[in-house]
C-alpha cells in the first residue's frame, strides 16, 4: 500500500487492474488465486507438499505438513438456513479453493445447509478394514461436507428431516438411504455441491461411495 500511496495510483483506496496497468505491473493475486496441478494423483501430491509422501505413517512428514495447513473461514447456510460462518483447516495452497467452493455453494446453492465439515487431519483411512494407509486427509487436500448425513448420526433440519438415524450404510457396503440428492447429502453427481467442488479441482468421493467426501486428488 505504501509503495502505491508513494507512486499515486491509488483510486478510492484501491489498487485495482487499471492502476496496475497505468504502472505497467501485474497484480500479484496470491491471497485469492487457487492453486491447480494436472497428471496422476503421485504427481499432485508432489506438486502440492513439494516431496512425494509416504503412504503410510512419517511422523517427520507429519511434523512437515502441519506447518502447511491453514485455516479457512466461510460464509454458509446452517443446519437451520440461516447464515453463519464455518472453518476448516487446509494446505495453505488450497485455501484459495476451498473459500471458493463454499462461497459457490453459498451463493449459488443457498438451499443446501452445510451442517459440518471436515478438513486436515493427518491419519489412516477409516474404513474398518484397519489399513494403514494415510487418508488424503493428511495431506491437507480433502474435505467432508456434512458427514453426519453419511455417518449415521441424527441429521434434523428445520424441515424436521431425519437424514439417517442408523449406521452408516456405506462401509457395510450398503446403498445410502436416502437415494436422490437432497439439501444437505450429495448423492449423484449431479448434485450443485458436486460441481461447485469440480470447478475449484475437488473431485468427488461418490465415485466409490464416500459420498461426503471431496479431494483434490480425483477424490480420493
Ligand atoms: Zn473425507
Amino acid at each position: 500500500m505504501e509503495w502505491q500511496r508513494a507512486n499515486g495510483l491509488t483510486d478510492n483506496g484501491r489498487f485495482d487492474d487499471a492502476c496496475a496497468q497505468k504502472a505497467g505491473v501485474t497484480l500479484n493475486r496470491m491471497s485469492t488465486t487457487e492453486f491447480t496441478a494436472s497428471g496422476s494423483i503421485d504427481q499432485k501430491k508432489k506438486d502440492l507438499l513439494g516431496f512425494s509422501p509416504s503412504k503410510t505413517w512419517s511422523t517427520s512428514e507429519k511434523n512437515k505438513i502441519d506447518g502447511m495447513v491453514t485455516s479457512v473461514s466461510f460464509p454458509v447456510h446452517d443446519e437451520n438456513g440461516k447464515d453463519n460462518t464455518k472453518s476448516l483447516t487446509i494446505h495453505n495452497k488450497l485455501a484459495a479453493n476451498v473459500k471458493a467452493i463454499f462461497t459457490d455453494i453459498y451463493t449459488k446453492v443457498p438451499t443446501f445447509r452445510v451442517v459440518n465439515v471436515g478438513g486436515y487431519c493427518y491419519r489412516r483411512i477409516n474404513n474398518g478394514t484397519g489399513t494403514q494407509t494415510l487418508s488424503n486427509h493428511s495431506f491437507g487436500a480433502a474435505i467432508d461436507i456434512n458427514y453426519g448425513a453419511d455417518k449415521g448420526y441424527d441429521l434434523v433440519s428445520k424441515n424436521s428431516k431425519v437424514v439417517n438415524s442408523k449406521l452408516n450404510p456405506f462401509w457395510s457396503g450398503g446403498k445410502p438411504l436416502d437415494s436422490g440428492d437432497t439439501d444437505y447429502a450429495m448423492r449423484t453427481v449431479n448434485h450443485p455441491v458436486v460441481k461447485a467442488c469440480a470447478d475449484h479441482g475437488f473431485g468427488w468421493g461418490g465415485q466409490y461411495g464416500d459420498y461426503m467426501h471431496f479431494s483434490f486428488f480425483d477424490g480420493h
